[in-house]
């Protein structure tokens, strides 16, 4: 069972000198893992992304959490955005499209945005034609805005030579509440997924769809309906995209610990709680979407607690 603890300056505090995300690139056995960075900022405070945690247990936490996680002067939790590119022998496979660009969004802080998310993709060598597999955990606006770009006044899919792979009960849901008028997040359906299906490169798939050998989705309901995370395995290596399961790095000594970002709170603790279990001292490299910094590392046991540990620098 897993118990609550608390994030040690050890484990955190050697990447306090990190502002923004810095990932490097990665190895998972044969296979390649860069972050596509888009942006970061200090977003919200601990008290409105927890409601359900204990204020003075999350101020436990500011020291060891500032800055890379925790920007004191304004009291909020920093939050970067990012999507990842993996490269096999086979495919260039992309999850995760972030905020994207000139999207009408109600959230001011994604709204007709412009940033250069486009130029860090090309500066990793690779070009939209290159991308041929787009993997989405959910279809939040923050990833999945880079799907689509508008051209000609028309939304057209970003990647033109991608198959756009969805959950088929996560893309179900969208388009009920779309058709419905009641989707919590307004015109996402209508501008980045119905331009991919109607250009004939969206697939639907189950719950336990293999992308190609060594790469496939789990589900991990809660932060929306049908939230996925993209399990990789090459070479006895092993590692996981997690999406949005967590936002914080103060989620894996407090996997109970759901945002106010969720759907259903007490399912996304559950599967939170599960993988945390599951992986903790394993060989699994974790890499969540929002962790500024370092982003990616394992979770390790601390105590009768456990906690993450961030690759160093130089992994
Ligand atoms: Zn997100």
């Amino acid at each position: 069972m897993l118990a609550p603890g608390s994030l040690t300056s050890d484990t955190l505090g050697k990447h306090q000198r990190f502002q923004d995300c810095n990932m490097q690139p990665l190895t998972i056995g044969a296979f390649s893992v860069q972050s596509v960075y888009e942006a970061t900022g200090a977003y919200i405070t601990p008290a409105d992304l927890f409601p359900d945690a204990a204020p003075e247990a999350v101020a436990a936490h500011f020291d060891c959490m500032a800055p890379t996680f925790f920007d004191t002067g304004s009291g909020k939790l920093k939050l970067v955005f990012q999507s990842f590119v993996l490269q096999t022998p086979n495919h260039n496979i992309l999850t995760d499209t972030c905020v994207g660009e000139d999207k009408e969004r109600a959230n001011p802080n994604s709204h007709m945005k412009k940033w250069p998310w486009m130029d860090n993709l090309k500066a990793l060598g690779l070009t939209p034609a290159d991308i041929e597999i787009v993997m989405s955990t959910h279809l939040h606006p923050d990833h999945v805005g880079w799907n689509t770009q508008r051209r000609d006044r028309r939304w057209v899919p970003a990647f033109p030579n991608a198959k756009y792979v969805f959950a088929r009960d996560v893309y179900a849901h969208w388009e009920t509440d779309s058709n419905a008028g009641t989707e919590q997040t307004g015109l996402t359906f209508i501008d980045s997924m119905l331009p991919v299906a109607a250009a004939g490169q969206a697939v639907l798939v189950e719950h336990d769809h293999q992308i190609e050998h060594g790469i496939w989705i789990e589900p991990t309901p809660g932060h929306s309906p049908g939230h996925v995370i993209v399990n990789v395995k090459s070479n006895g290596k092993r590692s996981a995209f997690v999406g949005d399961l967590m936002h914080h790095p103060i989620q894996f000594p407090h996997p109970e610990w759901s945002t106010c970002l969720y759907w259903d709170m007490a399912m996304s603790a559950a599967s939170r709680t599960a993988f945390v279990g599951a992986r903790t001292d394993s060989d699994t490299l974790v890499l969540p979407v929002h962790f500024a910094g370092a982003t990616a590392g394992h979770i390790v046991r601390s105590g009768d607690s456990q906690t993450f540990k961030f690759l160093d620098d130089n992994n």
